[in-house]
């Protein structure tokens, strides 16, 4: 799949700010400064489709995408910022649940982890979440221009191991720096939005 055509189509903090459920959705999520934001670009070809943070946890909104005039891109909310309130990452928590809880045409998460690390706890309790709903089944890591080849799949273990993920289930690394990975995840969307 080639995306040829994405814009902004809603900003939503609030269910009735939510589009129409007339076009399947796939979501991402992620820890606030994982590379979503470059990530969502690359996918998309565009610089500035979602904005790049240099400083991390002001994405506030669930933001949906159109694309190609035939499914949405879902960006939620990065978590696990430190500095927030508390008020305010369980507003945010709410608002996560409230979307992930109640979607109809929402396909899949694609939840992303930073390939250099451990999933942190927070990663963890996301996947379990994701998993509880069915929403689960694919996991990008993120920023693999940072590790060598060698260390690849040592790290695809590690996260596989730590979210205690099913063999059927997917790790793609990707790089949004060196631009690689997007080609095969875009496969792997194409293909769910065939099913
Ligand atoms: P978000 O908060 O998850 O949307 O993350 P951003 O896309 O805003 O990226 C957070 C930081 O990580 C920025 O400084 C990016 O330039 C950097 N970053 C994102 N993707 C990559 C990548 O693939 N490789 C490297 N080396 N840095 C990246």
């Amino acid at each position: 799949m080639k995306i040829s055509q994405s814009q902004l189509e809603q900003v939503a903090v609030r269910e009735d700010q939510y589009p129409p459920e007339d076009l399947r959705e796939i979501a991402f999520a992620g820890r606030s400064n994982v590379g979503k934001s470059s990530l969502l670009n690359l996918l998309t070809g565009r610089k500035k489709l979602a904005h790049v943070s240099g400083s991390p946890g002001k994405t506030r909104t669930i933001n949906f995408y159109r694309v190609n005039d035939a499914f949405r891109i879902v960006d939620l909310p990065g978590y696990g910022y430190a500095k927030v309130s508390r008020s305010i990452s369980e507003s945010w928590g709410k608002m996560m649940e409230h979307y992930l809880e109640n979607r109809d045409n929402l396909i899949t998460v694609i939840q992303l982890v930073d390939i250099r690390h451990a999933p942190s706890a927070q990663d963890k309790t996301m996947h379990d979440y994701l998993k509880a709903y069915g929403l689960d089944g694919i996991v990008v890591a993120t920023k693999a221009d940072k590790i060598s080849r060698n260390q690849l799949n040592k790290q695809i273990r590690l996260i596989r191991q730590t979210l205690q993920l099913d063999p059927e289930d997917l790790v793609l690394p990707v790089s949004a720096l060196k631009r690689t990975g997007a080609d095969e995840l875009l496969d792997v969307m194409e293909q769910l939005l065939e099913e």
